[in-house]
């Protein structure tokens, strides 16, 4: 195979190794299994012109100054902070929870108790994790925690994992902070943007270059055949001594040999209708009522201006079943149990040199977008050298 790199996956993970070796002057192969580039961020038209994130909502912000001027050079951002609210108790509220959802659930003199008492026990802090709340002496603070819990956490993390809330990883518990403020922002990253054109123009220009060949429709089972025991990689049938970059799931690699690795999908339900606006907002999360956790309304993330129509997502949680074509696996499902049978399928690889993982599904674990990019330009410089 003419070529010096073969990287499998188009989502960011493929595509800034793939971007960064042809810079290098290598020349790379990069397939994907789907009909386009740009993994789970791929947007498309809607019949009635509306731009929507195929795979569900994406939204950047980062605070990885080196991950933003990487993806300043493949598209121009607008400033875009990102605001949810949350329907509880028949009220929309600010999420994460703030000294405003507080005074519009909370009587008066109650909400004044409560946040003199966050501000009085969490001085100097900007926001408090659910956790914290929950194991507080104060018995004031532990109730409301428990309130939040139980009103925000309990029945959204329930929906979305389909597992006993005691099984849920506190990494998880701890990413639902209280906000000790009026601060209404989803994220509170140093630099939070939309590409002004859309993800597919960052992933057309990351991938133009000569040096770069895209396969699609390709699933990698097609293109590569590992021969643990020789400890080597054939390409199209031939040993290949190149480097091969992975960001597909490494069960579905290794033929589950040692049974599916767990992960939950979502089932993504679009609704076109005819109106200007449907909801307040971009998101609104659903924690207690309603099957589906969430409801977006993409006009509002693209700035788009289509009259009298608009598109909402709504985002029913669902357990990935591996058999299933349609299936898309979303969210790793962390605990002791996977990550074992993970580290497990890694082992074999262990004595292929010149095969790296990287991404969300080859590493079985969740990335936000700046995260795997900031992954994957750390792998290029760790083995861009290496023979
Ligand atoms: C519902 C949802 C919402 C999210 N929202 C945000 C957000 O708002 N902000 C944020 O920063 N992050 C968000 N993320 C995380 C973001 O999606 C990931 O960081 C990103 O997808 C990781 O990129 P990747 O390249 O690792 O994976 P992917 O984008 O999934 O790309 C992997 C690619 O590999 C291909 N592939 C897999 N197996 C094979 C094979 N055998 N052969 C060939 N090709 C194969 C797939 O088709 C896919 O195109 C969200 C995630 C989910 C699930």
């Amino acid at each position: 195979m003419n070529y010096d790199v073969l990287v499998v996956g188009a989502g960011f993970a493929g595509c800034t190794l793939a971007q960064k070796f042809a810079e290098f002057g290598k020349k790379v192969l990069i397939i994907d299994k789907r009909a386009h580039i740009g993994g789970n961020m791929y947007e498309e038209k809607r019949a009635n012109n509306v731009n929507v994130h195929k795979y569900g909502p994406h939204i950047f912000h980062t605070n990885y100054e080196e991950v933003f001027n990487y993806l300043k050079k493949f598209t121009g951002f607008y400033f875009y902070e990102h605001r949810v609210i949350g329907y509880i108790d028949g009220k929309y509220v600010p999420i994460p929870f703030n000294f405003k959802s507080l005074e519009l659930l909370f009587e008066e003199k109650k909400s004044l108790e409560i946040k003199n008492k966050l501000l009085n026990v969490y001085k100097n802090m900007d926001k408090v994790s659910i956790l914290e709340l929950l194991n507080s002496d104060d018995e004031v603070i532990k109730k409301f925690g428990e309130y939040v819990y139980d009103k925000v956490f309990v029945h959204y993390t329930a929906k979305q994992w389909n597992i006993p809330i005691e099984e849920v990883d506190k990494s998880v518990i701890n990413r639902v902070p209280v906000i000790l403020g009026y601060d209404d922002r989803y994220f509170q990253d140093k630099y939070q943007f939309m590409p002004k054109n859309g993800y597919n123009e960052i992933f057309n220009n990351m991938l133009n270059n000569k040096n770069i060949t895209i396969k699609l429709n390709t699933d990698s089972k097609e293109v590569i055949n590992i021969d643990i025991e020789k400890k080597n990689i054939l390409v199209y049938g031939e040993k290949f001594d190149g480097k091969v970059i992975y960001t597909g799931p490494l069960d579905e690699l290794l033929n589950y040999k040692y049974g599916p690795l767990p992960y939950r999908s979502l089932n993504l339900v679009f609704e076109d209708r005819l109106e200007n606006y449907y909801q307040p907002m971009s998101v609104v999360n659903y924690p207690n009522d309603n099957k589906f956790t969430r409801i977006t309304e993409f006009k509002y993330l693209s700035n788009q201006i289509v009259k009298n129509n608009t598109t909402i997502l709504k985002e029913y949680p669902l357990t990935y079943d591996y058999m299933n074509k349609e299936h898309v696996p979303y969210y790793a499902i962390f605990n002791e149990r996977n990550l074992n049978l993970y580290n497990k399928y890694c082992y074999c690889l262990k004595d292929i040199s010149n095969f790296y993982l990287c991404g969300r599904l080859a590493e079985y674990k969740y990335y936000n977008m700046d995260a795997v990019i900031k992954r994957a330009l750390d792998l290029f410089e760790e083995i861009k050298g290496e023979k």
